[in-house]
């Protein structure tokens, strides 16, 4: 019977679970892509991902076709177009790899239910992590939520089971694809622009990813010491094609662990498959703790009450738009705004200063950036805000407030990363570059603090006392 391969969030034609399923059963297999209408509604008319993902599947389009397959790419709403487009191929089941979204998870549920009624069914496979939601768990069955011992609990399974890493070849099975032509609407036929994304160092589909992963493999080692200084290549960004899939997870899991076992990944090796748990402790999370997405982890940190009103929202515009008078801070949200990527490190020390600093809601924050990143997933980006707001599971303690001074002279102790996105700065010496209100003299083109730190502080502490009770 004919098989349909929906592509979501995993938009590459090798290491495959889906693809590698639906072939095995010897086809003919169809491959389809849905420009999701409720998604995209949401998004502005030069949104990078939309333009990565359109190229990405322009790649995606030209591998399956090298194997004799197609891509078939709808623009629609797909909790409807996918089950007629079934019906059209007259399709007996339409393979998926499983996504851990709650909106996801219920536009598959209703995908699932108007297959059903055809006669039809949705196949799940686990494809975007290593381990499943309910893989990992205690002895007692329940999800783990603090990340050491979920750790420790993954790399058992792994060591015990290798084999969760071996490649789900697609190749090899190619003669079940349905030869065809694809179809591929122009990004203004969707209603966005092109991008450059070269300008912002970024290269899409499988190539791209493949050649972000030989760049970072000689980083591997210095990994663990080189990740935390913003202005140092030290870290993979691979995270975008982690979210897109133009990298496979049981590729990059696997090359890192012969590594490690031929001597060659150094300390970092394990530094960096820690970071690659954390997305997946993430994602557990978000399955299992759905209504994380509105409200605290810990219940009790939605008892806080945050700063509202006029003057918190120009707080909150002048964090948006860098110009917080805190260098580090300024520098990073200037990143973010005109990239779309912001280093590891100023994720922590913006999110702190906007939550503990400024005194305003997570959320506020969280909805930022996820409109802002190019790597945007709820998972990581829901945990990471939970995280700065001590309100996540396995969050920082509540006392614990980033000095963004502090934070600025121990990881970019020259000011070199600052210097890139505020020239104006760069007069100020390696000490005055930090807190540059301490200089001689106004900077022009720069503004003083929007709040004192100290003071800040004290308020957050006070804020958070509800906590305790
Ligand atoms: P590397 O350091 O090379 O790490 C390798 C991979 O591990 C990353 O690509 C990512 O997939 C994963 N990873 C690394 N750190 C984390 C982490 N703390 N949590 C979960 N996964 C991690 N990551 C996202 O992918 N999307 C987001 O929307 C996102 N939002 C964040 C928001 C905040 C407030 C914070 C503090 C962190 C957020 N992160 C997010 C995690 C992390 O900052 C990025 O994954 C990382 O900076 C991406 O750069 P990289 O690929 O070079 O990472």
């Amino acid at each position: 019977k004919n098989v349909l391969v929906w592509f979501r969030r995993d938009l590459r034609a090798f290491d495959h679970a889906a693809l590698h399923h639906a072939l095995q059963c010897g086809g003919p297999v169809y491959c389809a892509f849905v420009f999701d209408t409720p998604i995209l509604a949401e998004l502005p008319r030069d949104d990078r991902r939309v333009a990565f993902i359109h190229a990405s599947l322009m790649e995606l389009a030209a591998d399956l076709e090298q194997m004799n397959g197609h891509l078939i790419v709808r623009h629609g709403d797909a909790r409807t177009v996918i089950p007629a487009l079934a019906g059209e191929l007259d399709a007996g089941a339409v393979y998926v790899n499983e996504d851990y979204d709650p909106a996801a998870i219920a536009r598959d549920e209703t995908v699932a239910t108007a297959l059903r009624a055809a006669g039809r069914e949705l196949r799940l496979f686990k494809d975007q992590v290593v381990l499943a939601k309910d893989e990992v768990l205690s002895q007692a069955g329940k999800p783990l939520t603090v990340f050491t011992p979920y750790k420790n609990a993954w790399l058992k399974k792994l060591n015990l089971d290798p084999g969760l890493v071996a490649p789900l070849h697609v190749e090899p099975h190619a003669a079940a694809f349905a030869p065809g032509r694809s179809t591929l609407p122009a990004l203004a036929r969707l209603g966005f622009d092109e991008v450059d994304l070269a300008a912002v160092g970024v290269t899409p589909g499988m190539t791209g990813g493949a050649a972000a992963f030989e760049d970072f493999l000689p980083k591997l080692a210095p990994y663990g010491t080189a990740r935390d200084f913003p202005a140092v290549h030290g870290t993979s960004q691979l995270s975008l094609h982690l979210r897109f899939g133009t990298v496979s997870i049981r590729h990059l899991v696997r090359t890192v662990r012969e590594l490690a076992e031929r001597g060659q990944a150094g300390d970092g090796g394990a530094v960096w498959l820690a970071e690659l748990v954390w997305r997946e402790f993430y994602q557990q999370i978000l399955f299992h703790f759905p209504y994380v997405v509105r409200s605290a982890f810990k219940p009790v940190y939605d008892r806080i009450e945050w700063e509202t009103g006029p003057e918190a929202d120009e707080l909150f515009a002048a964090w948006c738009e860098g110009r917080t008078g805190y260098p580090l801070v300024d520098a990073a949200m200037l990143q973010l705004n005109r990239t779309g990527f912001m280093h590891n490190r100023l994720r922590m020390v913006t999110a702190s200063f906007l939550v503990k600093d400024l005194g305003i809601d997570w959320r506020r924050g969280e909805a930022y950036f996820a409109l802002k990143l190019n790597d945007y997933e709820l998972a990581s980006n829901n945990g990471g805000w939970q995280w700065a707001a001590s309100s996540g599971c396995d969050a920082q303690p509540f006392f614990r407030i980033f000095n963004p001074v502090t934070q600025s002279q121990k990881f970019d102790a020259d000011g070199t990363f600052i210097k890139t996105f505020l020239p104006q700065l760069s007069r100020l010496s390696a000490k005055e570059i930090h807190a540059p209100w301490l200089a001689a003299g106004k900077v022009p083109g720069y503004p003083a603090p929007i709040v004192q730190h100290d003071l800040a502080r004290a308020r957050t502490l006070q804020r958070y006392e509800v906590v305790k009770k």
